[in-house]
């Protein structure tokens, strides 16, 4: 501690005692407030909108889930001391993960678009925040016009209802084909992810009647357009977005740690049913985002999870973005 702070400390001690002997006389000297500020808990930044030409698009996080990892999630065909020590050289544990939620919307001005609708609501405490938050960001989800749906993974789809009823009441759906068909017909689903079959029957299937279905790089509404981006799951898609020649893309799922699937795009991720052809497209995306300098948006990027694909000598990074959306 030095002279200075030991100094104002026992000032501080001194106006306390003096304030409480003049509060105990019944003075009307006001009190000066000494009590410890109170602990709060952790505050974590949910909301971020950012212009993209003549676009507004908001990120909101939906939530997270905390758990033992990365391996074997992550890095599922390399030894767990190769995964471990790749993070904790990028400073984060060896055996702790965070996987965070987050769900982008752009509003083009003539649409408000809702790229995927989170976690079930009420299934998870630190999850299901979507809609709530959607108000706290300013929107209310009558105001949803499209919700696209990446594919159909519980936390893509599981907040698309609530009690049997649509939360986004006005809403027009876009699905893939592929990623439609495949959960609503419900042949070959492996053993893990039944529940995901189950939860697809009661959260997305009843929407189907209602919804665009769309098979490759068909324009969702004027500047978004979809891209395959087959192999996290059998037809997920990605998506260009793009006003007054600014791009954004939307990966979706095609890397979901930002150390370990950017720098290592090959090792396989439990989570991706086909596990060659998510390598595939994690390879010729980052290949293109970080070519033609797109910055990304990715639904398990770190929040606000939006930044850059860097090539490296030995690989890839990612580049988080800083103030470059704000000049
Ligand atoms: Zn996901």
């Amino acid at each position: 501690m030095t002279k200075h702070s030991s100094v104002t400390r026992r000032d501080a001690l001194k106006l306390a005692g003096g304030a409480a002997a003049l509060g105990a006389l019944g003075s009307a000297i006001p009190q000066i407030a000494q009590a410890a500020a109170p602990m709060l808990g952790v505050s974590r930044p949910s909301i971020y909108r950012f212009k993209l030409g003549a676009f507004e698009v908001t990120n909101i996080l939906d939530g997270y889930v905390q758990g033992n990892g990365p391996h074997p999630a992550f890095g599922n065909n390399q030894p767990a001391e190769v995964v471990q020590a790749l993070v904790q050289a990028h400073g984060l544990p060896a055996t702790r993960h965070e996987n965070p939620y987050v769900v982008t919307l752009v509003n083009t001005g003539k649409e408000l678009v809702m790229f995927d609708a989170g976690n079930p609501k009420g299934r998870m405490k630190t999850a299901g925040h979507l809609s709530d938050l959607l108000v706290t960001a300013g929107y209310s989800p009558a105001q949803v016009d499209i919700v696209v749906l990446s594919h159909g993974h519980p936390d893509h789809i599981g907040g698309l209802m609530a009690d049997g009823k649509p939360i986004y009441p006005n809403a027009r759906y876009v699905f893939g084909a592929t990623e439609f068909d495949y959960w609503n017909k419900g042949e070959n689903i492996p053993e893990a992810r039944k529940p995901t079959r189950d939860l697809f029957m009661t959260q997305a299937a009843p929407l189907g009647e209602k919804a665009t279905m769309i098979k490759g790089n068909d324009e969702i509404v004027s500047g978004i357009r979809a891209v395959p981006a087959f192999g996290h799951s059998p037809g997920m898609l990605a998506f260009h977005i793009e006003s007054e020649g600014k791009r954004l893309y939307n990966w979706a799922d095609t890397a979901n740690h930002y150390i370990v699937s950017i720098q290592h795009p090959e090792w396989h991720v439990a989570f991706d049913q086909d596990k060659d052809m998510a390598v595939e497209v994690r390879k010729k995306t980052f290949d293109m985002v970080s070519a033609d300098k797109i910055p990304v948006v990715g639904f398990h990027m770190p929040f606000p999870s939006v930044g850059w694909v860097e090539k490296t000598a030995a690989g890839y990074r990612w580049v988080p973005a800083s103030f470059q959306f704000n000049l």
